[in-house]
């Protein structure tokens, strides 16, 4: 493996049971993630967006182990995590964090800002008393809180400075890679732009990976080196921040910056909509699964799942139609 590449992901499947109880077999199956291939580097911040249930989410909680994959491998800074004992992926986990969506329901209420941040210093023997309260104190620095901060509990906070407190506590052991979930969508606007800056600024000071999940192109492309956009549990397209955003090849990627409020005015097909609703999981559509919603359809969609090919150097896509980085 590249020494550059600090997380690979081959074939990542995950589907979750429906139906079905001790007895029986499950009747069916949500295809959540369906055969996920990436790779991200050292120091990168990789994007992963689609529209809410495409599977982005299940994909980072795949990555951290808070879900067992189906099948596929999960390659982190060499070691392939799926065969760790617990032991093992208890270490690990120190160099993997997780910064959740809602800033609200992911602080206890009943600690304090320090206790919250040195939790994981108590799970992995780190540090004297001493030791831990400069620490704490050097973490709510980093993340534009004060040092008194860390006397007070999550509810004296608003809600942009609690995704601080939650930042920090991801930060706490100096981890490798961290898996950011929509950190900022259940944040004002104008409190986004200081959440997206500080994690821009800490990957910098402190070397950090990011995965960063997002369901919004506009915080994408802000913030990530390299972009994938996932369709129903697969990638469709993907590319450096640049190529995606000023020539997204795939109709559902073109669809996607359609939708965003002020149109991308270097895109060459701007303005086009995506029609009707998210195909089901359990059942997806034969073929391309977006080719009942894709204007560009032709009649081998529907019976042919087309693969993700390079089209142009480091400009991935899954669509029949394109070759060479132009519809045909
Ligand atoms: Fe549209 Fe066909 Fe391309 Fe799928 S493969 S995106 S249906 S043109």
């Amino acid at each position: 493996m590249n020494r550059h590449i600090l997380l690979q992901v081959e074939g990542l499947k995950k589907y979750f049971p429906i139906g079905g109880g001790i007895f029986r077999k499950p009747r069916h199956f949500v295809k959540a993630i369906d055969g996920i291939t990436l790779s991200i580097s050292r120091g990168e911040i990789f994007g992963l967006v689609g529209e809410s249930g495409c599977g982005k989410t299940t994909i980072g909680r795949c990555i951290i182990r808070l879900e067992e994959p189906t099948e596929g491998r999960i390659i982190f800074d060499g070691k392939e995590i799926g065969g760790l004992s617990r032991g093992q992926m208890r270490s690990l986990r120190r160099d993997m964090q997780m910064i959740f969506q809602d800033p609200y329901s992911s602080l206890n209420p009943r600690k304090t800002v320090g206790r919250i941040i040195s939790e994981a210093y108590g799970v992995h023997g780190l540090y004297s008393r001493e030791e831990r309260k400069e620490r704490m104190e050097e973490l709510v620095g980093l993340v534009g809180l004060r040092p008194e901060h860390i006397y007070r509990y999550p509810y004296e906070f608003s809600g942009g400075q609690r995704q601080r407190i939650c930042v920090a506590r991801a930060i706490a052991l100096n981890p490798k890679l961290v898996v950011a979930d929509e950190p900022v969508s259940a944040l004002d606007v104008s409190i986004q732009a200081q959440i997206l800056n500080l994690l821009v600024d800490l990957q910098a000071r402190l070397s950090l990976t990011y995965l960063f999940i997002s369901h919004d192109l506009s915080v994408v492309r802000h913030i990530c080196d390299r972009v994938a956009v996932m369709y129903l549990g697969r990638i469709v397209e993907q590319a450096g921040r640049n190529g995606l955003f000023s020539r997204p090849l795939h109709p559902y990627t073109q669809g996607l910056l359609s939708a965003v409020p002020k149109p991308d005015p270097f895109s060459p097909r701007k303005g086009r909509k995506i029609r009707g609703e998210v195909a089901s999981q359990i059942f997806p559509p034969g073929g391309c699964p977006f080719h009942p919603r894709c204007p560009d359809a032709i009649s081998i969609c529907s019976e042919t799942r087309p693969e993700l090919t390079e089209v142009e150097p480091g400009h991935w896509t899954a669509c029949h139609r394109l070759k060479r980085g132009h519809l045909f």
